[in-house]
């Protein structure tokens, strides 16, 4: 039976594994190899105040199908749940304010809806409700960072007090470096084929669903059960780091285990569902071109730090919404705040308790990370106190390290994601997936797991030669 390897039980590995497992039309061994002592990357859960919370990711986009229907295949889908308010906050000048009802990740869609937030001055305002009349984009010809393109536009007020915080937030990463064709797609499509007005095509592009549905889901007790159940079902061998990786005549050897006495392993096929740099280093050997781009793929460290309070002890609460942004250029030092017992049902109301997680770091700013846990703690009450008036002591904490968590979709990102797969399917029975290459977000990983499984399955089950270009 031909053996596939999985290297890394992140969401993609994970979903990529189990993919295999049910549509390969041959009979397959598949085994994942996970560095790390558990199965989920960044996804993770631990307890707080005996309540069980997401210190990693802890929401998926409900608009796109992948995560919900992985939710549903591993069984659930009674699980799933739906934050209880979107309504968000955005710091400005010392003020909370709610978040534009219509932006696209940031970028306005509507005046009257920024104007009525309070974050913007009069002037950008004014920037705002010209646009559509000043000389228009010309159709673009090639990638632009949407910070650049939003400044040209609507001047640098609202790259700094809505772009960066919320598509900064996603990426951990500056508006100002972000690839447009890779974070915002369905804007740079637009803006590619048809130029115009950039509040038009983010109206045209934001415009309300006939029907609303939720736009992003969790599940009841954490949404890394999902990928504890995506687990479930395969062979996982944890604590097993894959060191090196080499080409036979037909297939691959894998060189595994500690620096001291490494093990090797062959394989019909491998799937590296590896963060960039591991990647690379991985494919040095086999797929140069790959490894030195990959290798060029920056990433942003980040912690989560979660707290628990007594609901009692905390007055008149936490301020209303889902959680508070808050813009690089304002004078604190986390990025957002989630309050958790707020956006989700089912997390430490029933106990009395209030949980809220706190993230800070952006990408070039490690060292915002070079604390003590305690310190960092005190750091994030602090600034609590400074947002909302909090406090109280928290009944217990928790700090989750994410080093070098996040890549950087950097303008040309697209590009340099083809001349990737390129390089990896020049190797026949090898392919790539997760977060490095068409989107950080769940639903994301587990589409480029899915398309990279497709690939391993497709050549064992026919073609000696078969690529990424094939497809
Ligand atoms: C703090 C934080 C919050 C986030 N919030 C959200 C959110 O709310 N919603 C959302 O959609 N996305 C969110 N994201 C992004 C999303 O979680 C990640 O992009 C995604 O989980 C990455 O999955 P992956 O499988 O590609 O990689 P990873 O999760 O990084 O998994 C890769 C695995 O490979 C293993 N590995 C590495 N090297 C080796 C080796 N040599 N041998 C064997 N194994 C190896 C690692 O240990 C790891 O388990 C967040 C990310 C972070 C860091």
């Amino acid at each position: 039976m031909p053996r596939v390897v999985v290297v890394g039980a992140g969401i993609a590995g994970l979903a990529a594994a189990r993919r295999l497992r049910s549509t390969c039309p041959v009979d397959v061994e598949i085994l994942v190899l996970e560095a790390s002592s558990r199965v989920g990357g960044k996804l993770r859960r631990e307890q707080v105040a005996g309540c069980w919370v997401d210190v990693g990711a802890e929401a998926m986009l409900a608009r796109r199908p992948e995560g919900l229907a992985a939710a549903r295949e591993v069984g659930l889908a009674e699980d799933l749940i739906y934050p209880l308010t979107t309504a968000a906050l955005v710091r400005s000048r010392g003020a909370n304010h709610r978040l534009p009802g219509r932006t696209l990740i940031g970028v306005p869609a509507d005046l009257a809806a920024a104007a009525e937030s309070g974050i913007l001055s009069q002037a950008s305002l004014e920037l705002l409700r010209d646009e559509p009349s000043r000389s228009p984009i010309r159709p673009l010809a090639q990638d632009i960072s949407v910070g650049e393109l939003v400044e040209q536009r609507f001047g640098a007020e609202v790259v700094d007090r809505l772009v960066d915080p919320l598509l900064g937030g996603v990426y951990a990463g500056r508006a100002r470096e972000l690839s447009l064709d890779a974070t915002i797609p369905v804007l740079a499509a637009r803006l590619r084929e048809l130029g115009g007005s950039l509040l038009e095509a983010a109206a045209t592009l934001t415009r309300p669903a006939a029907t609303p549905s939720p736009v992003f889901a969790s599940v009841r007790g954490g949404l890394s059960r999902l990928v504890e159940e995506l687990a479930a079902d395969v062979e996982v061998r944890t604590s097993t780091t894959v060191r090196e990786l080499h080409r036979r005549a037909t297939g691959f050897r894998l060189v595994y285990g500690s620096a001291d006495s490494p093990a090797a392993m062959d394989a019909d096929a491998v799937l590296l569902a590896t963060p960039a740099a591991k990647t690379a280093a991985l494919l040095r050997e086999i797929a140069p071109a790959a490894a030195a781009e990959l290798a060029a793929i920056d990433t942003a460290s980040m912690a989560i730090i979660t707290m628990a309070f007594r609901a009692s002890d905390l007055g008149d609460g936490l301020p209303d919404g889902s959680g508070l942004l808050i813009p690089a250029v304002e004078p604190l030092e986390v990025k957002a705040m989630t309050f958790t017992s707020q956006k989700w049902p089912g997390i430490g109301q029933d106990e009395g308790l209030v949980l809220m997680r706190a993230s800070l770091g952006r990408a070039g700013e490690a060292m915002a990370l070079q604390r003590e846990d305690a310190e960092l703690v005190s750091l994030v009450r602090a600034e609590l106190a400074t947002v909302a008036g909090v406090a109280a002591e928290p009944v217990d904490s928790h700090v989750q390290r994410w080093g070098g968590a996040l890549p950087q979709y950097r303008v040309g990102h697209l590009d340099r994601v083809r001349r990737i797969r390129a390089a990896v399917g020049d190797t026949s029975g090898l392919a790539v997936c997760g977060a490095s290459y068409d989107g950080v977000g769940i639903p994301a990983c587990i589409a480029s797991a899915h398309t990279a499984a497709d690939l391993i399955a497709g050549g064992l089950a026919g073609s000696a030669q078969w690529k990424y270009g094939d497809r």
